[in-house]
């Protein structure tokens, strides 16, 4: 069974006036992380709403709908998921009435033993109503028998493996958790209400504080449990830190190479720095001659500029992409992927033409995207394409929540890379290496998840995928 929670955006606001509104701003802020579906749950201190619908955040939200979000706390999500599924089901929030009174709960990551769960919850005589792997926690809060939310999300939350960065709304009261190894970001910040006092909000990355007027405090720990209280007593002091989990921080190392948006912080650091590093590190290890470097828009524009400054090399926009197609990785059939790849970009024969150029992109995934590439940068008269990416070779599926295909449709992972070089058609191809990639993120405090490039899974998944 496909487990449809793949990478997405959450977010919560709590002692916010216009708690919704500025959810929805947040989600619209986070789009990038997913584009599926989106929905928001408030709370007004009585009763939780939902809305949520298939679609971007402007198609799912309007100012008639947002009114009838109600309340000054709110969490909600974007959904990123890949062919098909258009149920509505399994869009989030997700929301349950239980013998406490009511919760919803939005969620980004995978659950590694979440197959095994619903097993065990569907034989204790659990009707499950999606197929995501969230909904576990549904049930095993309901059955619990503790007198409180808190306790029953942490009993819950010791029965699950994987990833998570979560947020509970229950109608007085938000959680925000994030798993031991802190694989998917999660970051708190503050909000000043038009009377002075103070609200909050989390969210996958800080890119939507910036839009709301939010101030960056910290990232949620691995391993930590945030609890926000007080909003029915209208005292509403900073929120209480629980370490449910010894940290163990494995952060994924892909937000940095595709996923999150540049203008973000995430994991503490800003992401467009990082990129940046990681384009020095290519230019260090890949010295080669050419008139230009040009970026694969967006996804390799500051890794080509890093590129540009270390090697001496120009850069410039040889390529420039339509912003209203979608996201290419997204469709379902092979010849759909390639038509949106040109539907998307287009080379600027006058720079092009005649000219010996660096191409450089964040990833290679099945291969098409540089395929196409290389073949449109040929036919504007390149004399030369070398393609060089600023990430290792993707060699291994993701089980943490970022939607990957299977080993067989990781190119690099069935050829060599000089059978990888002859499929995408450049002169050159070249990577960059792990002990790069280490490089460009001038961390020691801790280790990241890179299994995608190296296979090496940071906990026993295989218990939930078997
Ligand atoms: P492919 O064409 O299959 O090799 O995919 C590589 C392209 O997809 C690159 O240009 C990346 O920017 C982009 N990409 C890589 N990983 C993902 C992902 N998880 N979701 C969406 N796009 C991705
Ligand atoms: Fe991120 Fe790759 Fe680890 Fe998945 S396997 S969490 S994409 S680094």
């Amino acid at each position: 069974m496909k487990q449809w929670n793949e990478e997405c955006a959450v977010v919560g606001t709590y002692n916010v006036e216009n708690s919704a509104l500025i959810s929805h701003y947040a989600l619209f802020a986070l789009q990038h992380r997913g584009q599926e579906a989106s929905g928001i749950s408030s709370s007004d201190g009585k009763n939780i709403h939902t809305i949520k619908g298939n679609g971007l955040v402007t198609k799912v939200f309007n100012e008639k709908n947002l009114k009838k979000l109600i309340g000054n706390a709110s969490i909600g999500h974007n959904r990123y998921s890949t062919a098909g599924k258009e149920s509505i089901d399994d869009a989030q929030p997700l929301f349950a009435r239980y013998n406490l009174g009511e919760m919803a709960v939005v969620h980004n990551g995978n659950l590694t033993n979440a197959l095994l769960l619903r097993k065990k919850l569907i034989e204790k005589g659990a009707i499950f109503q999606s197929y995501l792997d969230t909904e576990n926690l549904i049930h095993l809060i309901a059955q619990n028998k503790k007198d409180n939310l808190q306790e029953r999300i942490i009993d819950a939350l010791k029965e699950i493996d994987g990833a998570y960065a979560l947020i509970f709304l229950s109608r007085t009261k938000m959680f925000a958790i994030r798993d031991p190894y802190g694989l998917r970001p999660l970051c708190l910040g503050k909000i000043t209400n038009s009377d002075g006092s103070v609200g909050y909000i989390v969210a996958s990355e800080s890119c939507a504080f910036d839009l709301v007027g939010a101030e960056y405090i910290r990232e949620v720990n691995p391993g930590e449990m945030l609890v926000f209280e007080g909003l029915g007593d209208k005292i509403v002091t900073q929120p209480k830190s629980i370490q449910v989990f010894a940290p163990n921080p494995h952060p994924c190392i892909f937000e940095y190479v595709y996923f999150a948006r540049p203008d973000s912080k995430v994991f503490g650091r800003n992401v467009y720095e990082v990129r940046k590093n990681m384009g020095v590190e290519l230019a260090k290890e890949h010295k080669i001659k050419a008139d230009m470097v040009i970026p694969v828009p967006d996804s390799g524009v500051a890794a080509a500029l890093g590129y540009s400054k270390e090697s001496g090399i120009n850069f410039e926009l040889g390529i420039i992409r339509n912003h209203y197609v979608g996201r290419t990785f997204i469709e379902p059939t092979q010849q759909m992927r390639e038509l949106k790849v040109r539907l998307k970009l287009n080379p600027i024969t006058e720079i092009i033409k005649d000219k010996e150029i660096i191409v450089i992109d964040d990833s290679v995934v099945r291969g098409t995207t540089s395929k196409q590439i290389v073949k449109i940068l040929r036919q504007a008269g390149a004399k030369k394409v070398h393609l060089l990416i600023s990430s290792p070779q993707t060699i291994s599926p993701c089980y943490y929540g970022v939607d990957t295909p299977d080993t067989k449709e990781l190119i690099c992972a069935n050829h060599s890379l000089e059978e990888v070089r002859d499929f995408i058609g450049a002169d050159t191809l070249g990577f960059l290496s792990l002990e790069g990639l280490a490089r460009s993120l001038k961390n020691k405090d801790h280790a990241f998840c890179q299994a995608c490039f190296d296979k090496k899974y940071i906990d026993n998944y295989t218990k939930g995928l078997k």
